[in-house]
């Protein structure tokens, strides 16, 4: 069974103003460890990528790393308020959120931007994480396979095995993002061992086992360790739980002590 270190997202959105989001980061790198057993990575608005940052960077950099919420395909020219992906390597981003459903379902992202979108930021040499997830109705009718698959054939279309170890793919049922509901550790296993059988179909057995699939969904300190503890999950994508740095470093610390527990179950 591959090793996957589980990587943590902060997904901030549309939330924090400049001092606050200084100051979050600034307790998140004094109080995380160098290097981290796991990978984490936030993701401030845009404004505050810059400041934000620097703050990463005055901590030598590799304990957390800067992650930007969108950025579009093209890489310059008359496309009024998108941000290329040069810009955001301008300010050392090193991962991309694409396919999130808050961009899907409200602003209105298909599958071919999307598509678009990986391809880029593979190209120029980012990491990505592609998020799928079924809308309740689609759950209802019992569709969350085939819709993550759907999604995560669409997204990765185009994609080679060799740029897959530079994908992260997280699982985030919409109706469970932002919400407090969260799909029970055994769905969101079950979910995820589908996700991996897809991309098992569609590059090969090693690909699949080696990628990493985080859950998201109103993951939060309370529950974190159960999810954490599932097989086939290898992190999480955390919104709300994220802005709150308590909260945040005690995901991450699930992460670690699941990540050291198998370590030494291995031995
Ligand atoms: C998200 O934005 O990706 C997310 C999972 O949000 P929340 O944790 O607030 O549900």
């Amino acid at each position: 069974m591959a090793e996957r270190t589980p990587i943590i997202g902060g997904n901030w959105k549309m939330n924090l103003h400049r001092q606050e989001a200084v100051r979050l980061a600034k307790s998140l790198v004094e109080r995380t460890g160098n290097p981290e057993p796991v990978e984490v990575v936030i993701f401030p608005p845009f404004p505050y990528l810059d400041a934000v940052g620097s703050v990463l960077a005055s901590a030598g950099g590799n304990r957390i790393k800067l992650g930007a919420q969108n950025y579009y395909d093209q890489p310059n020219g008359a496309f009024t308020g998108e941000v290329s992906l040069s810009m955001l390597k301008d300010v050392d981003v090193q991962v991309v959120l694409a396919g999130h459903s808050e961009r899907r379902h409200v602003i209105g992202e298909n599958n071919e931007l999307i598509n678009r979108k990986v391809r880029a930021a593979l190209d120029a040499g980012l990491q990505v994480v592609l998020c799928v997830g079924e809308k309740l109705e689609q759950r209802q009718l019992s569709q969350t396979d085939a819709v993550n698959a759907a999604q995560t054939q669409h997204g990765l279309a185009g994609v080679t095995p060799q740029q897959m170890d530079r994908v992260t793919i997280a699982y985030e049922p919409v109706w469970a993002i932002g919400t407090g509901k969260t799909a029970s550790a055994g769905d969101a296993q079950q979910a995820h061992a589908a996700i991996r059988q897809t991309l098992t179909h569609m590059f090969s057995p090693e690909v699949a086992q080696a990628v990493r699939i985080q859950y998201g969904g109103s993951v939060k300190a309370a529950n974190a360790a159960e999810l954490l503890g599932q097989p086939d999950v290898d992190g999480g994508l955390i919104g709300g739980a994220s802005l709150k740095a308590d909260e945040f470093l005690a995901i991450i610390n699930a992460a670690a002590t699941q990540t050291q527990t198998a370590l030494s179950s291995a031995l």
